[in-house]
């Protein structure tokens, strides 16, 4: 797809001809009427740029109508296409909203407001930085689809980085791996969060970026053909047992997520199981453990490295069975086996429930893209805004209307000190960013909780009254110490009495700030009442 292809790498570098036709080419069976949109967005947004010249020398216009083609070819709706084009007028070339609503209706006024608003504050020092990490997801909370030109437009500077003068260059680089990567990451879009990472990490950690690649290389990342025979005889081996409709592509590791995981295991890269990866795409769930079974009876696996996350999908959405095998050369591999559906979904998560299809009937995929964000809004999220509708509704309901509550509630996290941007970005970053587990109620709704949560965390994720009176909890049926860390798939129970309260002992053995700040609260409280 054309954002991630080597021709958009080559795009953003180089002059283009910037001819409509190319976004309209992109787009899926345009009627005439978003064609003629998107040809006056083309005209206006040119003529607003015009003279203004970017740090690559080329004229400003080709940074917006690189972005809209990238909305364009993910199948983006011809209002966000357009928000991709005029992105920059109102900041850049003084066009008003007024005139933007004018011209192309409020719902595009918006989105360039929207998209202007994330864009406005400059990230000079941690300070400024931290707000505008504030700023962008309560701008997104607004409107999902800002985030995703957002995105895009990022993705375009990320690529253009090295024309931008070096004491901006770290600060862009490190925002996007700090910021834009991880929001790709939390909307399911694997791609782009892959592309925004490899295109910044040279800039942003120039010494590991170069070790990092020697690496891959050494370990033989880069030879193809090795890749190209496991490739085939896993093809046939799975044709062989009548599997039909499958397809197979290759993933070779990007290099910064290769760098996260090298930092995680000593910088060993003999642990490192996935330097390449084999997609396999068939057609039913079924097929996914028919062809699990197939690849385990013909090759070896690595024990303990069947994941499973089609029934425990990842907190992003993320589905797909992982296992790795001895391919009888010496060699690794890990194959990934995934629905199609899956696969569209891994790569552009949201924006896969956005797509425009043959109407354009926005409202019914708005709310499919927000069907799709709620099946993994972290419950607590909700608990902690005070939601208590949650606890009648039951956990799996939630609130009409577009607002994906997880991001609204990132930029309003209560009980995290504001005054200090440090502990703030940390927790922000600790709490959402980092590697999460799913904990069963006995009921079996999932909670989302940070590596290393106990049945404390747990409890007070379900409810503070919860977390307040508990005495014991059972996981998997069996009674357990509260500080016990709690797996990935954990059944766990509370054990509540009237009488029980919380012991500042407590708060040593919890990892979540919502925990620990509602101990600390009740054991104010009881002594304000003394
Ligand atoms: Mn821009």
């Amino acid at each position: 797809m054309y954002p991630f292809s080597t021709e958009a790498k080559k795009a953003a570098i180089e002059p283009t001809k910037m001819m409509v036709e190319e976004i309209i080419e992109l787009m899926n069976a345009p009627d005439k009427d978003a064609k003629n949109l998107i040809e006056k967005a083309y005209q206006f947004g040119q003529k607003a740029h015009e003279g203004q010249v970017r740090y690559s020398g080329q004229p400003y216009f080709h940074h917006p109508f690189e972005t809209g083609k990238y909305l364009a070819s993910i199948g983006m709706s011809p209002n966000m296409i357009v928000a991709g084009l005029l992105h920059d007028v109102i900041e850049d070339a003084n066009v008003s909203y007024a005139t933007l609503k004018e011209e192309f209706g409020t719902d595009i006024a918006n989105l360039v407001e929207g998209a202007t608003k994330l864009g406005h504050v400059r990230y000079y020092g941690l300070r400024r930085h931290t707000e505008s990490l504030r700023k962008l997801f309560a701008a997104t909370s607004q409107d999902v689809r800002v985030i995703l030109v957002k995105l895009m437009d990022r993705l375009h500077n990320a690529r253009t980085l090295q024309f931008v003068p070096e004491h901006k260059r770290e600060r862009i680089a490190l925002e996007t791996l700090e910021v834009y990567a991880p929001i790709a990451d939390r909307l399911g879009m694997g791609l782009v969060k892959r592309e925004l990472e490899d295109a910044v990490f040279p800039h942003a950690y120039p010494k590991e970026y170069k070790k990092v690649q020697k690496i891959f290389k050494d370990a033989g990342g880069e030879d193809l053909r090795r890749l190209e025979r496991i490739h085939k005889s896993v093809r046939s081996k799975i044709a062989e047992y009548g599997v039909k409709n499958f397809q197979t592509t290759n993933r070779i590791k990007g290099l910064y997520s290769l760098y996260r995981k090298l930092e995680r295991k000593e910088w060993d890269v003999t642990k490192i199981f996935d330097l390449w990866a084999l997609r396999i795409i068939v057609d039913s769930v079924a097929d996914c453990y028919t062809v699990l079974g197939i690849v385990h009876g013909e090759w070896r696996p690595l024990p303990g490295r069947v994941k499973d996350y089609i029934a425990f999908p990842k907190p992003n959405g993320y589905r797909s069975i992982h296992t790795t095998i001895h391919t009888g050369d010496g060699s690794i591999i890990e194959l990934q086996i995934r629905t199609k559906e899956m696969n569209r979904e891994a790569q552009f998560g949201i924006a896969s429930h956005f797509s425009y299809k043959e109407s354009e009937d926005l409202k019914k995929n708005e709310s499919s893209a927000v069907r799709w964000i709620r099946q993994f809004i972290p419950l607590r999220l909700r608990v902690e805004a005070n939601d208590h509708s949650i606890l009648k509704e039951g956990p799996r309901t939630y609130t009409n209307g577009v607002t994906p509550d997880w991001i609204k509630h990132m930029a309003e996290m209560p009980g995290i000190d504001e005054t200090d941007p440090k502990a703030y970005l940390h927790d922000i970053k600790s709490d959402f960013f980092s590697h999460r587990i799913f904990i069963f109620t006995p009921r079996g709704d999932v909670i989302d909780l940070p590596i290393d949560s106990s049945p404390i965390d747990f409890a007070y994720a379900i409810h503070s009254e919860i977390g307040n009176q508990m005495t014991g909890a059972k996981i998997n049926g069996k009674l357990a110490a509260l500080g016990t860390p709690l797996k990935n798939g954990d059944i766990v129970e509370i054990l509540t009495s009237e009488k029980a309260k919380p012991n500042r002992k407590w708060i040593g053995m919890t990892k979540t700030t919502l925990a620990k700040r509602q101990i600390r609260s009740y054991l104010q409280h009881e002594q304000e009442a003394m």
